[in-house]
């Protein structure tokens, strides 16, 4: 069975078509610029040779089309028709209350994920307008919604009740929702086999550091809390966005003067490490910067560590102990820099890195020492994957 992967911003779309009797990955891409001047399709076939089209497109529709023609081309092409495609797995982030697993995508669905865009007015009418995309482009392929919420709909009321007046989350459904839930699904799963262990009976802490940043306890497969919340914004230091901060802050600055959208760019786009650093919100160039004694860069990082490794710490009071910490995403899997100077803060947990196997980047592998009490694992994620066996299994379920 063969399924295509999609995951639709705004003005970009990206794709993995997969295997799934293999779980091989047959071509990834990635449309750019879409509906802006310097539309571009980048199509990697696995085993050939990467490919460009640069062309005007106004539409994910068009970027589709296009994304298509690639697919079935002779020479970079990795299928023979597009009938081959069996199911269409899509991201979509926002699910709020109504999606506590992935669900085949129908008429009520877009209905319902049409209501929970005022949660996510940035993510979810562009995950809709790729939906709609497809259903133009591959009509009468089923197709399914794999939510970032949804693995977090097992936190209990104590972990997502804001302590605001109840009536809010009554009335707009205020509360902590929880992002990253198809990556910490699948690193913990992919934890219990590499532990050799039932995920049932295991604390696991999943630690996905990227640009977008956050932590989820996993109790016994089910995730009891995590560190963003309403939206994207909340929790850890991240690349730009500010994370935890004192509410008030916004309004002081607002009788300061400035505007809610220019609060809104403060807090999304110029904190973080960037906004302390000054320098940049590629964790790469502020570690760079650090190392060549910038303080400002050392502070910004040192801001992150610490956020990251107090964050644990809840979540080991929250699961009353943790078994393994994983790390995850661009960051996590790359930096062992950044894995060090957390863990060197855990020693209350018996942890005890192997700094040999710390030093690889991107390798699944336990990373702590054969006698450190708790686990230390590097597991990069695959969302995509994640994403294709829930298309999988509710397709081949209806
Ligand atoms: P997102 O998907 O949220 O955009 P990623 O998971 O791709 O983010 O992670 C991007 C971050 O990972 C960037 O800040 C980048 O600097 C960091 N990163 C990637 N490789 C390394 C590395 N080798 N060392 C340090 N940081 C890295």
């Amino acid at each position: 069975m063969k399924v295509l992967v999609i995951n639709a911003g705004s003005s970009s779309l990206k794709y993995q078509l997969l295997d799934m009797d293999t779980e091989r990955l047959l071509a990834k891409g990635l449309a750019e610029r879409i509906g802006i001047e310097g539309s571009v399709v980048t199509h990697e076939p696995v085993g050939k040779d990467k490919v460009k089209f640069e062309r005007p497109m106004e539409t994910h529709k068009e970027a589709l089309d296009i994304i298509m023609r690639a697919l079935v081309n002779e020479q970079y092409g990795v299928i023979k028709s597009l009938n081959e495609i069996d199911a269409v797995g899509h991201r979509t982030v926002h699910g709020a209350e109504s999606f506590a697993s992935s669900v085949v995508i129908n008429d009520e669905v877009i209905e319902k994920m049409e209501e929970c865009s005022v949660l996510a007015p940035l993510h979810n009418p562009a995950n809709l307008i790729g939906i709609r995309a497809c259903q133009e482009v591959l009509p009468n392929v089923p197709m399914v919604g794999v939510f970032d919420t949804a693995f977090h709909q097992t936190m209990p009321k104590e972990a997502y009740i804001y302590p605001l007046p109840y009536e809010l989350y009554e009335k707009y459904r205020i509360r902590k929702y929880g992002f990253h839930g198809t990556s910490h699904r699948y690193v913990s799963l992919r934890a219990a086999e590499l532990l050799n262990q039932d995920l049932n009976q295991l604390k696991l802490i999943s630690c996905h550091l990227g640009n977008g940043a956050s932590i989820a306890a996993i109790r016994y497969g089910k995730s009891i809390d995590t560190s963003m919340g309403l939206t994207p914004l909340a929790g850890l230091a991240m690349g730009t966005r500010c994370g935890d901060i004192d509410p008030e802050i916004m309004i002081f600055l607002r009788q300061h003067g400035y505007t809610t959208e220019e609060l809104d760019h403060i807090m999304n786009k110029e904190s973080g490490i960037l906004g302390i650093s000054g320098i940049s919100s590629d964790f790469r160039d502020v570690e760079q910067a650090a190392d060549t004694g910038n303080k400002r860069a050392q502070l910004a990082l040192d801001v992150f560590h610490y956020r990251v490794r107090t964050t644990i710490g809840a979540y080991v009071a929250a699961m009353d102990g943790v078994d393994g910490i994983i790390f995850t995403a661009g960051l996590g899997e790359n930096s062992a820099s950044t894995r060090s100077a957390i863990c060197s803060g855990l020693t209350y947990l018996g942890i005890k890195l192997n700094a040999e196997k710390n030093s690889k980047r991107g390798e699944e592998m336990v990373i702590s020492t054969a006698d450190s009490a708790t686990n230390v694992m590097v597991i990069p994620t695959n969302e995509e994957l994640m994403i294709a066996r829930d298309t999988v299994e509710l397709v081949q379920g209806k």
